[in-house]
């Protein structure tokens, strides 16, 4: 359990980390490596910890390095702290093909165990919200709050249900995304972020891409939140809005980075 240097959330919780997504501008692979505490188990390919492993005296949160592992241990941490959002799984895609229901179920149960929160979710694989909603596994509390992961306009940004929140997070933008479908249900929320690190071949964003979401978000009355990642790419004012249910400290519009 952390405070965040995620912009958009005011925590992230990472009960399960790792992924076998191969995204070439992944932050989490690198952080995961390099604090797996000094080496890699190499053993299990979807571990499940009852408890912390010790390597060298001390806690590895990343003991598996960036194999899939339930850190089962980790239930809990926010029960008894004073409602947030928190972002579920920001070092991993915790609805991967290859995730598990249980552990899907086992992290929903604790989210509704502590209803104070709001919980962002966050995925590349938006189909296994599908699945699971119609496997009855998808809650709908008013609380949860379903995201889809896109960079660029071959992506999935379409939606089943109006019975859940959902919202998009643009990030990091590798490409014009192009209008929207007019007919389409739309997103309660847009997040958009420029790549940040020095990877070789790393998209800068043209301030046209960033126009167009800024304009249909204008246009559909949709809440827009401009990571800081596009200061200095972006003309600022930078706009950084919440949809109401998420906005815990009274912003109303526009702020500045
Ligand atoms: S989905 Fe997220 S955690 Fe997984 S490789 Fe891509 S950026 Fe990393």
């Amino acid at each position: 359990m952390k405070k965040t240097k995620i912009d958009w959330a005011e925590s992230s919780w990472n009960p399960v980390t790792g992924c076998f997504h191969d995204c070439p501008y992944c932050y989490a692979r690198n952080i995961a490596r390099r604090f797996s505490g000094g080496k890699v188990l190499k053993f299990g390919i979807r571990t499940v910890l009852n408890d912390p492993v010790i390597i060298s005296g001390k806690i590895s949160p990343y003991p598996y390095g960036f194999l899939p592992t339930f850190h089962k241990y980790r239930l809990g941490e926010y029960r008894e702290k004073k409602g947030r959002n928190i972002f579920v799984c920001s070092m991993s895609d915790l609805f991967g093909e290859w995730v598990p229901d249980e552990w899907i179920k086992d992290i929903f149960e604790d989210c509704k165990a502590a209803p104070q929160h709001n919980y962002l979710f966050l995925t590349k694989n938006p189909e296994r919200y599908i699945e699971l909603a119609k496997k009855g596994l998808l809650p709908s509390d008013d609380n949860f709050w379903y995201g889809s992961s896109v960079t660029g306009p071959k992506d999935f940004y379409t939606w089943f249900s109006k019975d859940y929140h959902w919202f998009l997070s643009v990030e990091p933008i590798l490409a014009d995304l192009g209008k929207m479908d007019s007919d389409a249900q739309k997103p309660e929320w847009i997040i958009v972020g420029a790549e940040t690190g020095r990877r070789r071949g790393k998209v800068i964003p043209a301030p046209e891409w960033i126009d167009k979401i800024r304009f249909q978000c204008a246009h559909y009355d949709i809440p827009l939140f401009m990571k800081s990642s596009l200061a200095g790419i972006y003309p600022v004012p930078l706009i950084q809005e919440f949809p109401e249910k998420l906005n815990r400290k009274g912003e109303t519009g526009a702020g500045v980075c």
